[in-house]
């Protein structure tokens, strides 16, 4: 096999005039940059397991997600640039869509799959795959343990020192990852959860669990503007702001709920002056093609 991605993630200040206003120091931690299409978290949620695929001499990962997953890009690309397989069972229809369209190109075995059977993940692998022991099962978004180990590099990584360090989360496999590495390495930092579906209370157990930690955290979960991949014209909004005044793109899925969760809680001085905060930038600004109609300009 190849070897694996470099990491280049810097930490950038960022100005914006609320946060001058405000005398906050915001720092964004650009997991973004590590690649165009293995981008942020989907790498790091890889990683470990890219490694045990190895120490067990396998050779095809097998995994799940939806039309506009950026751990199936992530994934796609990665096993294309390793020399590795992959396949997805990808919830729904074959429809016109980009993603697909790149999956494709980097070589990914789709398998298209209705709600009902996606369900039970362990169970289509099962099927398929029970009796091919060069497959590896990666469930969807990369979560799970190792995801998590991967993710706690985020915060090895960091230069800074930090009073408050905010992810989003999704299966909150990196907010764990995060949560593991701030006891390690910035002890006195604060994790705050934005998460970016509705009814997202299952993600406690998980961030428990995958952390290993007893840490506590803020989990801020009043900006999931309705649900996943759900947004409103304030959100577009939000992100067209920020995005102007620092030339770093986010997504209405899941960066562009963090931040705006962030600067709410700026604005209503939820922060003392001189606040050291770290954004983390878990990547996949991909999605954005997906509502550029939607935005006014
Ligand atoms: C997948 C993803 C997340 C969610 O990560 P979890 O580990 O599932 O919580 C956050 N941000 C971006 C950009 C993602 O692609």
């Amino acid at each position: 096999m190849n070897p694996d991605f470099p990491i280049y993630s810097p930490e950038e200040q960022i100005a914006h005039p609320l946060l001058e206003e405000k005398e906050i120091r915001l720092t964004i931690k650009r997991d973004d940059m590590i690649h165009p299409f293995v981008s942020g978290n989907k790498w790091r949620k890889l990683k470990y397991n890219v490694d045990e695929m190895r120490r067990t001499q396998r050779n095809h990962i097998v995994t799940f997600g939806g039309i506009w997953s950026n751990h199936l890009l992530a994934t796609a690309c990665a096993a294309a640039k390793l020399g590795i397989k992959a396949t997805a069972f990808v919830r729904g229809e074959p429809i016109d869509s980009d993603s697909l369209f790149l999956y494709k190109m980097f070589g990914m075995n789709l398998i298209y799959t209705d709600r009902q059977a996606y369900r039970d993940k362990l169970k289509l692998y099962n099927d398929y795959f029970a009796h091919d022991p060069s497959t590896y099962f990666v469930n969807e978004g990369g979560s799970g343990l190792l995801g998590a180990r991967g993710c706690s590099e985020t915060i090895q990584e960091l230069t800074g020192t930090y009073d408050h360090i905010f992810t989003a989360a999704g299966t909150g496999t990196t907010a764990a990852g995060i949560l593991h590495g701030i006891e390690q390495y910035q002890e006195q930092a604060e994790l705050h959860v934005v998460p970016v579906l509705k009814g997202a209370a299952f993600m406690l157990d998980d961030i428990r669990r995958f952390s290993e930690s007893m840490l506590s955290f803020q989990f801020h979960d009043e900006y999931h503007f309705g649900g996943y991949a759900k947004y409103t014209p304030e959100l577009l909004r939000f992100i067209q702001d920020f995005t102007s005044h620092t030339g770093i793109l986010i997504d209405q899925v899941y960066t562009g709920k963090m931040l705006f969760a962030l600067f709410d809680m700026i604005r209503k001085d939820k922060f003392t002056r001189g606040s050291r905060i770290c954004a983390v930038h878990t990547g996949g600004v991909f999605g954005l093609l997906g509502v550029k109609k939607n935005f006014v300009f």
